[in-house]
């Protein structure tokens, strides 16, 4: 099945990326918001981003006019989304919110149209579950930012057909993204160890192991890393990883997942990273600097 036309529901920091990949693979792409002012932002992100790109001499003029004829902004959920071959989801993380979108977005969308969730932690065969033909949908998690990042983790529940996944593929190829395909587990494959690798890290600084820097360093260095697990868990959010910690630990049974407690007791204290100004490490001057650790 070849993809002409695509929505994404949902204007935030994912859903405008996205769109802006889906534009600029040269689909007909729609981008729907259920609040005028996210669509709005979204649209604006998108825009920033060619401007941008215009400035640093990566695109051209010409290049935004024909990737903006691709992008359409629009409120109204049946438009969006009647006609398209693939629609994507990317509202907020609440399984609850994107069973209900999915069960809406099928009563107009197209029989053989694929559905797709930008879920980073929710079960994929629970959200496929509210819907009638849960063989077409498949979680297609992305990375911020979407523009930038190569990864497209695919990720089939037990009822996704090959169809299905073969589509996937095809749109991450059109998209020029490298997939990978993942199984419907807690986690998927990159939360998983990147959680893993960010809490055995605290647990190390905690235990006096080396200073906060000095263990970063020893992953960028001696692992190649392009950033240390400490000052990631800073820029993607420490409750954000408390979370997905909180949520292995439940599916798996297994406290090898336990936040550690001087995770638990930086969220505590609002010490959520970057976007506080303070985590991990202090961000008050912008760049990360070495701070005292609360007890805990
Ligand atoms: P966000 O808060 O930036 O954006 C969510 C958008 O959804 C907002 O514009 C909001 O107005 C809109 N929205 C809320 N309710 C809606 C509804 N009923 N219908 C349509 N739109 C609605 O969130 P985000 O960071 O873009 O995350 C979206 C999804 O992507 C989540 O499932 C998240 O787990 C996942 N994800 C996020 C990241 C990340 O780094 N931010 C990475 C991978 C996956």
């Amino acid at each position: 099945m070849g993809i002409d036309k695509v929505a994404v529901i949902g204007a935030g920091t994912m859903g405008a990326g996205i769109a802006q990949v889906c534009a600029q693979a040269g689909w007909n792409t729609t981008l729907y918001d259920a609040f005028p002012e996210g669509l709005e932002k979204g649209m604006q992100r998108v825009d920033a981003f060619w401007d941008k790109g215009i400035a640093r001499g990566k695109t051209t003029v010409e290049q935004k006019q024909e990737w903006s004829k691709n992008l359409h902004a629009e409120s109204n959920l049946e438009n969006a989304v009647k006609d398209c071959d693939l629609i994507i989801e990317a509202v907020p993380e609440i399984l609850e919110l994107k069973q209900q979108i999915f069960q809406e977005v099928e009563q107009y969308a197209n029989q053989n149209a694929v559905f797709a969730t930008n879920t980073s932690s929710l079960s994929i065969g629970k959200i496929a579950g509210a819907i009638n033909r849960p063989e077409r949908l498949i979680g297609m998690h992305f990375f911020n930012p979407v523009p930038i990042m190569k990864l497209l983790e695919l990720v089939r529940h037990d009822k996704t057909s090959n169809e299905t996944v073969n589509v996937a593929e095809e749109a991450g190829l059109v998209m020029q993204k490298t997939t990978i395909l993942v199984n419907d587990v807690p986690g998927f494959a990159t939360s998983r160890l990147g959680v893993v690798l960010g809490n055995e890290a605290i647990r190390m600084l905690a235990d006096g192991v080396a200073s906060a820097k000095d263990i970063d360093t020893a992953m960028v260095l001696g692992y190649k890393h392009p950033m240390g697990p400490l000052a990631l868990t800073d820029l993607v959010g420490l409750d954000v990883r408390r979370d997905i910690l909180r949520n292995l630990q439940d599916s798996f049974d297994d406290d090898a997942y336990a936040p550690h407690p001087l995770l638990e007791k930086l969220v505590e204290k609002n010490r959520l990273g970057k976007k506080t100004g303070m985590g991990i490490y202090d961000w008050s001057s912008g760049q990360a600097e070495e701070t005292e650790m609360p007890d805990f």
